[in-house]
């Protein structure tokens, strides 16, 4: 599997896939270990008939990230220290396509933890600012930042919040997470009885 998705952004040095899965095309260069990485910032356009990645260019520089933006992340990878995110200007670009790689220290979190999985989990989505990059440093710590989409750890459900904390709407499970004000689905007024 490669690394990037068709119609990612990428940045020079990026990791797009190994050497056996795809061979390099233009914007892109093999490194000394077998790994194809971009030359050039672009979209990445994967051709699966001829087996083929290359890196387009056009008009990418301008769409760079750039310090101090505020942009978001969706969460790929996650040890205790350090995370591996993909990262964008909006939500939906973050998690569709058209989206950086970054990553996210435990450092950079907007109050002190013992691992990265108190504050966000794999596959959810973060309101975060950038700090440096390519490669993309991004931090936790600012206003209104944090996690604005997180699943349920006992059935995968989308939670909910309700009064500040994170409940599940299929199975009633509470959890924690490090949440920005600006988090997604939210509980409506209670409603009244007629
Ligand atoms: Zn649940």
């Amino acid at each position: 599997m490669p690394f990037v998705r068709h119609g990612d952004w990428v940045a020079p040095g990026d990791v797009l896939c190994v050497a056996e899965e795809l061979a390099p095309g233009p914007g892109t260069y093999e490194d000394e270990n077998g790994i194809i990485r971009a030359a050039i910032s672009g979209e990445v356009r994967i051709d699966m008939i001829n087996y083929t990645i290359e890196v387009r260019g056009k008009n990418a520089e301008r769409r760079l990230l750039q310090p101090k933006e505020t942009v978001y992340a969706e969460v790929v990878a996650m040890r205790n220290e350090l995370a591996q995110v993909r990262v964008a200007r909006t939500p939906e670009e973050a998690l569709k396509a058209r989206a950086y790689s970054g990553v996210i220290h435990i450092s950079q979190l907007s109050r002190p933890a013992q691992s990265l999985y108190e504050a966000f989990r794999p596959g959810e989505l973060l309101k975060v600012r950038v700090i440096s990059g390519p490669p993309y440093q991004l931090t936790l710590k600012g206003p209104r930042l944090g996690v604005i989409l997180a699943y349920c750890s006992v059935c995968g459900h989308p939670l909910q919040k309700v009064d500040g904390q994170l409940q599940c709407p299929n199975c009633g499970h509470v959890e924690e997470r490090h949440l920005s004000p600006d988090y997604i689905l939210k509980a409506g007024p209670p409603r009244k009885r007629r």
